[in-house]
């Protein structure tokens, strides 16, 4: 089974890169200049300060030793499941007050030198001291757990949520404090992606407020999650920002979404690694469009779905296909491929999405996919071809590696044939022998007059991504461009 928790590429400030450098110049440069120590206490002040009006924002994004944990150990961390008693609310608070019980006691015993030049160098020593434990147990947890096991329960965690607390209370920082909001809980793919980059393994898709903002204090506002949403609709934002966006969100193509169950009809292999699935439900009531996608659920406990272009709709006989690549080491196609079987009973969520809706105005129409991002097209070519629309022309780029990659070649060749408006172009990126069109789409795309087009994409990031930049570049307007990422 693959790990549940994932390392992602995270996007670092330059101080939240290197202040580790401060770590370890305090917590090992103190043993030889304890005077070093005594640069602590800006930081306990700073994180003191930020909490109040912002929450765990400090750790997330200026304390040291968070850049410690996630700049350096977190690539070569085991990024395992946190034990919960590390963290729980009661190891927090047993171990703030040792913390403070122990730093107290060598502060009073430290005061007897008051007036003395040793003053300052023994004070320093028990800020390097504590430096230093913290740079070692946190060290040591963040490699062999995960990198942020040390802030579930660090005593200035613990410190940060009293601060917050206390601004929370006096009502002085609904302003300033910006937490984990959600667009509309409806446009939420429930994939559980945010939860399994949490470096805090926090479960913020499960806990949306009616606010739609996560408010676990826990939060230590880092932005992983934003980053690393599939469906780009989270954000870190302020009580009355989020409330602006929960009013402006518009949920075409999220309206007719429901929760449905329905039975495994077919399992059948396309190729090594693609399996097509048929699932027949029974409710009477399940409104789709040609383009949309559908939600499969993987497991209950948490909850997690994963989202699949929806290539073939059959109202009469209340079937939806979908097909599925398997992913090395991913985590739902594991489950999808190892564990669903015919005649399974599999809860689906949808029919939604609004990127790949063609526009009902459009007279031209370019579709682009790349790999496995061909599974939408399929019905919407069909839909084009079949029913009466204004469309003068219509195009469908496929790019794939090879040209035994092709998926539904049959299909296209059949509706290019049956169609005079519907044009049908392959092009193949690494195959020496392959006759026709040779590179990615944007060797084909950059050959086209498409002023007159509405481009519609679905493919890997980076065809998506190059295609987007190429199409701004050729003067498309950005609001004939859509796309989806698969
Ligand atoms: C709207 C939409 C439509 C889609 N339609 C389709 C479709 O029609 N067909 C289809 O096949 N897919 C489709 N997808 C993608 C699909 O939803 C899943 O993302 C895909 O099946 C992979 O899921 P997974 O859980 O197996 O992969 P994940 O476990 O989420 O892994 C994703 C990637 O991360 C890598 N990874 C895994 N573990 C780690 C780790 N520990 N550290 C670093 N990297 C790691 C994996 O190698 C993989 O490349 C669609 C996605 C969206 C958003
Ligand atoms: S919920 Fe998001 S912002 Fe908060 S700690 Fe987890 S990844 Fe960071
Ligand atoms: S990462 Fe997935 S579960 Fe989390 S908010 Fe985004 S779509 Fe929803």
């Amino acid at each position: 089974m693959s790990d549940f928790y994932i390392k992602t590429n995270r996007i670092f400030s330059p101080w939240r890169k290197y202040a580790w450098i401060f770590t370890l110049t305090v917590a090992i440069g103190g043993l030889w200049f304890p005077i070093l120590g005594l640069l602590v206490l800006p930081v306990m002040i700073g994180l003191t300060g930020v909490s109040f009006f912002k929450g765990r924002y400090w750790c997330g994004n200026i304390c040291p030793h968070g850049s410690l944990f996630d700049s350096l150990l977190y690539p070569i961390t085991n990024n395992k499941k946190i034990p919960s008693f590390l963290k729980s609310k009661a190891l927090g608070i047993i171990f703030f007050g040792y913390f403070s019980f122990n730093l107290g006691r060598k502060f009073i015993r430290v005061s007897g030198l008051w007036g003395n030049m040793m003053f300052w160098e023994k004070l320093g020593f028990i800020f390097v001291a504590s430096y230093l434990m913290v740079t070692v147990v946190g060290g040591i947890t963040s490699l062999t757990i995960s990198s942020r096991t040390w802030c579930n329960f660090c005593p200035m965690g613990t410190l940060q949520k009293f601060s917050y607390k206390i601004g929370k209370f006096l009502g002085v920082n609904d302003k300033t404090d910006e937490k984990i909001t959600v667009a509309n809980t409806d446009m939420c793919h429930v994939c559980g992606k945010c939860s399994r980059v949490c470096p805090m393994q926090l479960t913020p898709y499960l806990e949306f407020s009616e606010e739609n903002q996560f408010d676990s204090e826990n939060c230590i506002r880092c932005s992983t999650c934003v980053e690393n949403c599939p469906a780009g609709v989270l954000t870190l934002d302020n009580k009355y920002e989020a409330l602006k966006i929960k009013e402006s969100t518009n949920l075409f193509g999220y309206e007719y979404r429901k929760e449905f169950s329905s039975t495994i009809k077919s399992i059948t292999e396309v190729n090594e690694t693609i399996n097509e699935y048929i699932f027949k439900f029974d409710n009477e009531d399940v409104k789709y469009k040609p383009g949309q996608f559908i939600l499969v659920k993987i497991q209950s406990n948490p909850e997690m779905y994963r989202a699949y272009s929806i290539s073939k709709f059959d109202e009469v006989n209340k079937t939806i296909t979908v097909d599925v690549k398997k992913m090395e080491d991913g985590y739902g196609t594991g489950i999808i491929f190892n564990n669903f079987k015919k005649g399974n009973k599999v809860t689906l969520q949808g029919p939604m999405g609004h990127e790949l809706l063609i526009d009902e105005k459009a007279k031209e129409v370019v579709l682009v996919a790349g790999g496995i991002g061909i599974t939408p097209f399929r019905a919407i070519v069909k839909d084009l071809v079949e029913k009466d629309n204004n469309l003068e022309k219509f195009t469908l780029v496929y790019g794939a590696n090879y040209e035994n990659e092709f998926m539904f070649d049959e299909e296209f060749k059949k509706y290019a044939e049956a169609s005079d408006k519907f044009n049908y172009v392959k092009v193949v990126a690494f195959d020496e022998d392959y006759e026709g069109e040779k590179g990615f789409v944007t060797d084909v795309l950059k050959n086209m007059d498409l002023n007159k087009n509405k481009i519609y994409m679905c493919g890997p990031p980076p065809m998506t991504n190059a295609a987007e930049k190429m199409l701004i570049d050729m003067n498309i307007p950005i609001t004939d461009i859509a796309y989806e990422s698969a």
